[in-house]
């Protein structure tokens, strides 16, 4: 698990961002809760917000690199890391089912360029299917004919949500299978018919921006479904021979996301961790600075052993993932489910150690804990994570 020197070399370049740009915008990102577009297009100027690095961590062999830059990024503020690392997510739902030539024609238009900036999006969940993504009501129709798929449906709670060029829908096409029968499209810009809907308002991570993606007979060419139809008509006819294939679309693209999003949740904890230590250490009561009290002192010692032992399980599942050893035992959902209760938990003694100042917005612990709490929530909940984990231990289908 120890980084090598180029993986430390990009930390350090990161972390410059995180800490120059990232964090003196986030109070007011937070405040003006829209997307921070300038601190976006400072990203793309100097080439963190890109495909080329996109790739380039992708590509990592030891599958450390996107992870640890997921928490560099969160460490200086989580809604502004989501800002530039939304289009990822749409990068991985592309990545997990295309084709090497549909990867190569479309990841690159999730970012664009420097002066001209793309985004991507990545749509799964609906109104009656969030963590039951097997109940998706969005269908997608073939017409042989034109060969061109047809979708319609709505989707709701997508970052970049309406806002993105390149929208990747998961859509069900043969309803009766259920997740099996489900496949992910690419939605080229400006593609008629898909508009956004409602934009949420949040507690949290306020400058990525969150809405609802409406799709209204939007029409896409057979190339833009993801893997091609030959690969997704074999699927089916597994499924229907009752014969079990490679996990469906949406979880497969879960599977990759868990240590980044995991890892995401470290940085908001770490950050968290390091205030109050400080804070801790300048702080007097009774005569003395606060650390010199046990309490403060034990509550900072359980602190930091949560955020290194978070970072393990998410190491080690972005190192199993990468070198293709199966997540026997949920490892990918133990990282994603212990990083995110972490944060909301340290985040929360956080805001106890500094007292009223933590629950005031002149300390940025308060923001850290909103922040923190979309962590349990998004990328599949603690509830469902558990879930994953007791059936992968067990070999029981728990419902
Ligand atoms: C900030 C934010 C950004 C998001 N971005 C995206 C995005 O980009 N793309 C996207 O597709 N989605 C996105 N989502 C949606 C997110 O993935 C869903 O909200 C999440 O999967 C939970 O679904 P739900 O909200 O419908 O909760 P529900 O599924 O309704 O769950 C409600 C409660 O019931 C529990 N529960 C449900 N089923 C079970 C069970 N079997 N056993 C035990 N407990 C259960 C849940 O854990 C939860 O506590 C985002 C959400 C947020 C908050």
């Amino acid at each position: 698990m120890e980084l090598n020197d180029d993986q430390l070399q990009v930390l350090k370049w990161v972390h410059g961002f995180a800490e120059n740009v990232a964090r003196p915008a986030a109070h007011e990102w937070d405040e003006r809760e829209e997307t921070p577009w300038p601190i976006i297009e400072e990203a793309a100027r100097i080439g963190l917000y890109s495909f080329d690095f996109v790739a380039n961590c992708f590509a990592d062999p030891t599958g450390l690199l996107l992870p640890i830059v997921n928490e560099e990024m969160a460490w200086g503020d989580a809604g502004i890391a989501l800002a530039i690392l939304g289009s990822t997510l749409g990068v991985a739902g592309i990545v997990a089912a295309g084709t090497p030539e549909q990867v190569a024609e479309w990841a690159p238009q999730c970012f664009g360029q420097a002066g001209d900036i793309r985004l991507a999006a990545l749509c799964v969940s609906e109104v009656d299917a969030g963590s039951d993504v097997s109940s998706l009501k969005t269908r997608a129709v073939y017409d042989a004919t034109s060969d061109a798929w047809t979708l319609n449906g709505t989707k709701t709670w997508i970052t970049n949500g309406g806002i993105a060029d390149i929208h990747v829908v998961v859509a069900s096409v043969e309803p009766e299978l259920g997740a099996r029968g489900q496949a992910s499209f690419v939605v080229p810009p400006k593609t008629p018919g898909l508009s956004m809907g409602r934009k949420f308002q949040k507690m949290g991570i306020r400058a990525s921006h969150t809405a609802e993606v409406m799709l209204h007979d939007v029409t896409v060419p057979g190339a833009c479904l993801l893997g091609g139809k030959d690969r997704f008509d074999e699927r089916v006819a597994r499924a229907r021979a009752g014969r079990h294939g490679k996990s469906s679309a949406a979880m497969a693209t879960f599977e990759a996301t868990r240590p980044s999003i995991a890892a995401q949740a470290v940085g908001i904890a770490r950050a968290a961790y390091e205030h109050a230590l400080d804070y801790a250490k300048q702080r007097r009561t009774f005569g003395r600075p606060i650390i010199e009290h046990q309490a403060i002192a034990f509550k900072l010692a359980d602190m930091r052993t949560r955020v290194d032992a978070a970072r393990l399980l998410y190491l080690r599942a972005a190192s199993m993932a990468m070198t293709g050893k199966p997540f026997t035992a949920g490892e990918g959902s133990m990282a994603k489910l212990f990083a995110g209760e972490t944060a909301v938990w340290v985040t929360e003694q956080a805001i106890q150690i500094l007292g009223a100042c933590g629950y005031s917005r002149d300390h940025p612990v308060e923001r850290w804990h909103r922040d923190a709490r979309a962590y349990t929530i998004f990328e599949g909940t603690s509830e469902i994570q558990r879930l994953l984990i007791a059936r992968a231990i067990s070999g029981v289908h728990i419902q």
